[in-house]
């Protein structure tokens, strides 16, 4: 094993000393990043696997963010929404088109959307559907990532989101992921929507059975619920479609944006949503000071044209589709299953390794950064602006990985 040189250490033992311990990094500090590969304090090279949780599908620093960032700073940077500004309206314009919805709200972290949308549920619940008052319902499922917020926990079934945490927001009930009966059973007269992420990322992974999105549209619709999906970080091409829901073609009444709609530059994300749901929201009912700010808007707007010009989508659906199937070649006696979709891919460790870490450790001492997810899942999630190339040099190294007992 590489030993950690003085720099590196230096800087962890700086952090660990001042900083919060609320992440437990690969030992790793890096300073440089271009494209799929970034560069640590000694010098070292790494191919960046895990796109800061798909935040840089458009792989890092990415020439025409850089320069539309640029060029946006030279100009404005925040005006607040007390004025309009110029990139604002074709931001919306943009998002409106590309997820079939008819009005977008800005926000800054994917948690704030996801917050921002059950907002929106609730409102409507209220006025639209008719509601009694603060009787408002919305059903999740289990294993469920939407962020770390109070009211975001509240829905979570990950006991170390919640412990410690309380008192909860109430109004949320759970189903099982993948599970469409569960949730037509769990449907009251106050229930105002239903979120689900298409893919569970960081539940490890998860692919529902095929057909689930399509029951659940619906049964949602036969009894007016709102289908609300968390595309923060299987939409934007990580997939192998623009947004991960359209594999079964739904419809949704409102789709959560964040992470790669920025390309790794600035926190941007977005709520979508039917005009009838979008309408709830008046003047001073919910806002943010930097969200829908120029400089976010300016490099989103960049950040889609990538994925757009460069045809993103398309190479995360057929480099996916190849990197698993030279996996599943590999018949390593360490690996239980192999799923995902597109260049979203987890590999479950077998029961008796039970732990992932191990070969993310090595994967990292081999220059593939990429991070155990769920335990006992290594989620593989590289710049969608990979190359085939550059797609070989890693399976390499983690076919090498992935045949030696992380124990031994
Ligand atoms: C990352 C993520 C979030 C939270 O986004 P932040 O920008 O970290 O607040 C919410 N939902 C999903 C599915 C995510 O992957």
């Amino acid at each position: 094993m590489t030993s950690t040189a003085s720099r590196t250490r230096d800087y962890i033992d700086l952090h660990d000393r001042y900083g919060a311990h609320n992440y437990k990094p690969l030992p790793v500090v890096i300073e440089k990043a271009e494209g799929v590969w970034v560069e640590d304090v000694d010098g070292r090279r790494y191919m960046d696997m895990l796109a800061a949780y798909s935040a840089v599908n458009q792989g890092h620093r990415h020439p025409k963010l850089l320069a539309a960032m640029r060029a946006q700073l030279d100009r404005c940077t925040l005006t607040s929404r007390a004025f309009h500004n110029d990139q604002l309206p074709r931001f919306v314009e943009r998002i409106a088109g590309l997820t079939g919805l008819d009005a977008v709200l800005p926000m800054n972290s994917g948690t704030e959307a996801v917050e921002t949308a059950v907002k929106a549920a609730r409102k409507w619940g209220y006025e639209v559907k008719g509601v009694a008052p603060d009787r408002a319902e919305i059903i999740c499922v289990e294993n469920n990532f939407h962020g770390r917020t109070i009211t975001v926990v509240s829905f979570s079934t990950d006991a170390q989101y919640r412990d410690g945490f309380g008192p909860f927001t109430p109004g949320f009930t759970l189903v099982p992921y993948g599970d469409a009966d569960a949730l037509a059973n769990a449907i009251t007269e106050n229930t105002v929507g239903f979120l689900v992420e298409p893919i569970q990322a960081e539940g490890g992974v998860i692919v529902p059975p095929d057909g689930y999105l399509k029951r659940v549209e619906s049964i949602l619709r036969e009894h007016n619920v709102l289908f609300m999906v968390d595309e923060i970080q299987t939409g934007l091409g990580r997939c192998g479609h623009m947004w991960a829901h359209q594999h079964e073609g739904v419809s949704p009444d409102v789709v959560v944006m964040g992470k790669a709609l920025s390309g790794g530059f600035y926190p941007v994300s977005a709520v979508a949503a039917r005009r009838e749901v979008m309408d709830v929201f008046r003047p001073g009912d919910h806002g943010s000071t930097f969200g829908g700010n120029p400089l976010g808007c300016a490099v989103a707007l960049a950040a889609l044209d990538v994925i757009e010009e460069e045809g993103l989508v398309e190479r995360s659906a057929r480099l996916g589709d190849a990197f698993r199937a030279r996996l599943a070649k590999l018949e390593s006696p360490f690996v239980k299953e192999i799923r995902g979709r597109g260049l979203l891919t987890g590999v479950e460790v077998t029961d008796d390794i039970g732990n992932a870490y191990p070969f993310c450790k090595r994967l990292m001492d081999e220059g593939v950064l990429c991070k155990d997810t769920h335990d006992t899942a290594i989620r593989f999630a590289p710049p969608l602006v990979i190359t085939d190339q550059e797609l070989d040099w890693a399976l390499e190294r983690i076919e090498r990985v992935l045949m030696a007992d992380p124990r031994g």
